[in-house]
């Protein structure tokens, strides 16, 4: 063991300590579970569920930490071990906090009507890790959600609260090397679109139960709700449908401006990609494009649309 090993698990331990404690205790929530924060919740979601409609209704489960929020106006008597932990992560360098992802296990509807109280607490704080973004630890708080002694669900939250990495070299200057282009999150729902990709094929599913094709891809057909599928490979040929140019917020990877299409391939389904071999303010609505593979760096390719010579 090193020393740097042992300095750290001081800090760890320090921060291990908060495990358990509570953040929050028997607090109510701002307002009543009610229809028209349910209504505007649905709206936004583009959820058309019956079942959080008409005098039977039921919140949807997932609006289960809408109903704990404080507002701008925060709580009332805040328990101070979250922020307390937060501030000790803050003093030793670890500045940064990213959510990383929350779970909720629902054990009862919520209802118009029914008044919540909730309990959080510092649930786990891990060991130090190292990620992407530099070096830190994740802290998971649980909150659980109660109507009187009923359980009616409960949320994970976890942050990774991290030092950032250097964006600076040693003489303080930033580098001058434009980051890579940002990689597209690779799921298990869609590990199969992006291998096509990397062999310069663009896979479109289609549902084996109807038929109908669908694009992103997701794990069941939004038409029949069949699960299972195969997938057909797109000839290459579409128009934009629609299209936006990127002026405004920079990103370091990117050189605004640039234009990004909806593009309808042949096979009927949208994808979204850089228009390419136009200038910017030449793309227009119902415009050919071919699709074509570019290659960013050594890992990353990404499927574009090409302007039609006639038209570039
Ligand atoms: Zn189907």
């Amino acid at each position: 063991m090193s020393h740097e090993v042992e300095a750290g698990d001081e800090f760890g331990e320090r921060l291990k300590a908060y495990e358990g404690r509570s953040a929050a205790v028997a607090r109510p929530g701002k307002d009543p579970v009610n229809a028209p924060m349910i209504r505007h919740w649905c709206e936004a979601m583009g959820d058309t569920n019956p079942a959080y409609e008409g005098p039977d209704a039921i919140a949807p489960p997932t609006m289960l930490q809408a109903w704990t929020m404080a507002g701008l106006s925060g709580h009332t008597g805040r328990a101070h071990a979250y922020e307390e932990l937060l501030t000790l992560l803050d003093e030793a360098g670890f500045t940064s906090v990213v959510a990383t992802d929350c779970e909720q296990e629902y054990l009862r509807p919520l209802r118009p009507g029914d008044e919540i109280t909730f309990d959080s607490v510092i649930e786990t704080v891990s060991e130090k890790k190292t990620t992407k973004l530099g070096t830190g630890y994740f802290v998971t708080t649980r909150m659980d959600v109660r109507v009187g002694a009923d359980l009616a669900g409960t949320h994970r939250f976890r942050i990774l609260k991290y030092a950032p990495l250097r964006q600076t070299d040693q003489s303080g200057r930033r580098p001058r090397k434009k980051p890579a282009r940002p990689r597209p999150v690779v799921n298990r729902d869609n590990a199969g679109f992006w291998e096509g990709v990397q062999r310069h094929s663009l896979l479109i599913q289609r549902c084996t139960g109807c038929g109908t094709l669908r694009h992103p891809w997701l794990p069941g057909c939004n038409a029949c709700g069949g699960l299972d599928w195969d997938t057909v490979e797109a000839s290459g040929e579409g128009a934009v449908y629609s299209y936006v140019v990127m002026h405004h917020p920079p990103f370091p990877a990117f050189d605004p401006p640039y234009a990004v299409g909806l593009i309808e391939l042949a096979e009927g389904v949208r994808m979204i990609s850089n228009v390419v071999g136009v200038p910017y303010d030449k793309v227009r609505i119902g415009m050919p494009v071919r699709l074509e593979f570019q290659a960013h760096d050594d890992e990353l390719v990404l499927p574009v649309s090409r302007a039609r010579e006639e038209v570039a």
